[in-house]
């Protein structure tokens, strides 16, 4: 019974497969969020025992404030997300975001950011766009349906109403997504869609969107052996600091047109939506 549902899978694997492969860009996120979250949480207090947590007041408090005026805004696209922002004592110019909302800045990007809260809020509005994105469950679903052997749709099916996948099957898909590990590099699709939307963030919680073009080139100057994550994927600096620099009216733009509209409704001009 097991054998033949097993290979019954793996054939339709190969549907399933052709439909988002190649390029794998436009893969569901079809693990499921709360499963990573918990993973999350575990593999970041694993993190937190194995770098060493700043306790330089000033790094701390900047980040967090930062971090709770995003996090709000973010949160609207989101359902239930517990924010963690810790900075991690490193010298290495980088940041990362994992599901669930757990979020981490080095020492050697405050550094970097020398006190300047609206390029750190460019770091950070990308990081949790990231987040907001569900960009590691694409990667993650990405991979698993590269690795085969059916747990793919095992989940996919899992979810359909009335399902007759067998919870054993599915468990051992989610236990391959535990291997397969959060920390997956992003594409170049990704990477574009967090500058984006990360923009959105910052300049919607009141920080100088400008801001970002000015990280993106000082990052770029500081590049070092290992570039920092949001570096490390193509596009070419170049191209996505001139990306930015065209992004920054078009959000303004929308910001203003969401506050006209906000002030329009207020003064009961407007029907309520
Ligand atoms: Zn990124």
């Amino acid at each position: 019974m097991m054998r033949s549902f097993t290979a019954g899978l793996s054939l339709c694997l190969a549907s399933v497969a052709a439909l988002f492969l190649p390029g794998c860009a436009n893969v569901p996120a079809f693990m499921p969020e709360k499963q990573l979250a918990a993973q999350a949480a575990t593999e970041f207090d694993q993190m937190k025992q194995e770098l060493k947590v700043s306790d330089n007041p000033e790094y701390v408090n900047m980040v967090k404030r930062v971090g709770n005026r995003i996090a709000p805004i973010a949160g609207q696209d989101m359902e239930t997300t517990e924010w963690e922002f810790v900075v991690f004592d490193d010298p290495a110019v980088n940041a990362f975001a994992m599901p669930g909302g757990k979020v981490a800045v080095f020492t050697g990007l405050l550094e970097l950011v020398d006190g300047n809260e609206d390029e750190l809020a460019a770091v950070m509005g990308h990081e949790i766009a990231h987040v907001a994105l569900k960009h590691s469950n694409k990667q993650m679903s990405s991979e698993m349906l590269r690795q085969g052997g059916g747990a793919a749709l095992a989940i996919l099916l899992s979810r359909q109403e009335k399902s007759a996948v067998d919870p054993k099957l599915v468990q051992q898909a989610y236990d391959l997504g535990t291997q397969v590990g959060l920390m997956l590099p992003y594409s170049r699709e990704h990477e574009l869609q967090a500058d984006e939307l990360g923009l959105y963030y910052a300049a919607k919680a009141g920080y100088d969107p400008e801001a970002a073009v000015d990280l993106w080139q000082k990052m770029a100057e500081a590049g070092g052996e290992q570039p920092p994550e949001f570096l490390s994927t193509h596009p070419s600096h170049g191209t996505r600091i001139e990306r930015l620099q065209e992004l920054v009216p078009v959000v303004k733009k929308r910001i203003q047109a969401e506050e006209d509209e906000a002030y329009l409704r207020n003064q009961g001009l407007l029907d309520e939506a």
